[in-house]
């Protein structure tokens, strides 16, 4: 008996001894395996946050992308709108081009069907073979625009002449004189109604202009030029034949009277624009040996001050030297159509 005791507690012992080690060894291996766990927790943690860091840099490539569609897409627009309006800047200047050939072209023809009458042969300066002239004229001053365009015949050194007004601003003849410019009478009132009513009437009005000015400058001037031109058929209304009877005494009183040979059509609108003058000046005076060119320099014509500088510039180049009217000059006389 005692030795199946001592062999069941042999058996029991080893039995103990048996289930000691698999406890220590399955407590090693969860040991292990909490271990493991743990490192694979904290490696999807990583993950984690490098996935949302890589989302947070996606939202941000993704908002780039859409705000450089817009850009795109706003100077796309913008690009259009661009082309369009250059577009129609350049329909607007091949507009104005035909436009400016169509009145150029009527120009000629009216030309060539009119021809001008010229001036009697003792107011005709001789133009030596190859010299070009030009008589740079303003009417209907002065004004504020005066001082302006005296400024730039300043500049330039060119001499011109000016048919003044009784204006508010006649005071200014003492400029455009001390300047060395040439001043003529235009008219006191400038009122055809009246002017050209009958010849007392026109002269007594020439008078009147010619007073003021000796009074400023101290001479009278000897160069005219009649309101309308001697062409100027607005005078039928208010007596037949006037300008006829005014071309043949005006010279006899010793006034030299003088029309034009190149428009500037500064007259044609209220305020032309001054690409338009500057055109009509140039393109006029293409061809021609010696040129008059009708301007304004009343208060509104500050488009011709503007197109001055081009028109001076332009006729340079075409070869003219400018010079101001005289009594020797040629009067670029008109056809009298009344
Ligand atoms: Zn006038």
């Amino acid at each position: 008996m005692k030795f199946f005791k001592s062999v069941s507690n042999i058996l029991f012992m080893s039995l103990v001894l048996i289930l000691t080690v698999a406890l220590v060894g399955s407590a090693a291996a969860i040991q292990k395996r909490n271990t493991d766990l743990d490192e694979a927790n904290s490696r999807i943690s990583q993950y984690k946050t490098e996935l949302e860091n890589k989302e947070k840099e996606n939202s941000s490539i993704s908002s780039q992308l859409e705000e450089s569609e817009n850009l795109k897409k706003k100077y796309a627009d913008e690009n259009s709108r661009l082309k369009k309006d250059n577009d129609e800047l350049e329909a607007e200047v091949e507009k104005q081009k035909a436009a400016a050939e169509a009145a150029a072209a009527q120009a000629k023809k009216q030309n060539t069907s009119q021809p001008a009458k010229d001036s009697a042969p003792v107011q005709t300066v001789p133009v030596k073979t190859g010299e070009k002239v030009c008589y740079l004229t303003f009417d209907d001053g002065p004004s504020e625009n005066t001082l302006k365009i005296l400024e730039i015949l300043k500049k330039y050194n060119v001499k011109a002449t000016f048919f003044v007004i009784n204006s508010k601003q006649i005071g200014y003849v003492k400029n455009i004189y001390e300047a060395g410019h040439t001043v003529g009478l235009h008219s006191a009132t400038h009122n055809y109604s009246k002017i050209y009513s009958s010849t007392d009437a026109y002269f007594n009005d020439l008078e009147e202009i010619s007073d003021k000015v000796e009074s400023i400058i101290g001479i009278k001037p000897n160069v005219i030029r009649f309101p309308g031109g001697s062409s100027n058929t607005v005078s039928k209304k208010y007596r037949t034949g006037i300008m006829s009877e005014l071309t043949k005494l005006v010279p006899e009183k010793g006034y030299y009277y003088f029309d034009w040979n190149v428009e500037s059509g500064d007259a044609n609108k209220n305020t032309a624009s001054y690409t338009y003058i500057r055109n009509n000046v140039l393109n006029g005076a293409k061809n021609k040996n010696t040129a008059c060119v009708l301007m304004h320099d009343s208060a509104a014509k500050t488009t011709t001050v503007q197109a001055l500088p081009e028109i001076i510039e332009g006729l340079s180049k075409m070869g003219y030297r400018f010079e101001a009217l005289s009594d020797k000059a040629n009067g670029y006389h008109h056809r009298v159509n009344n």
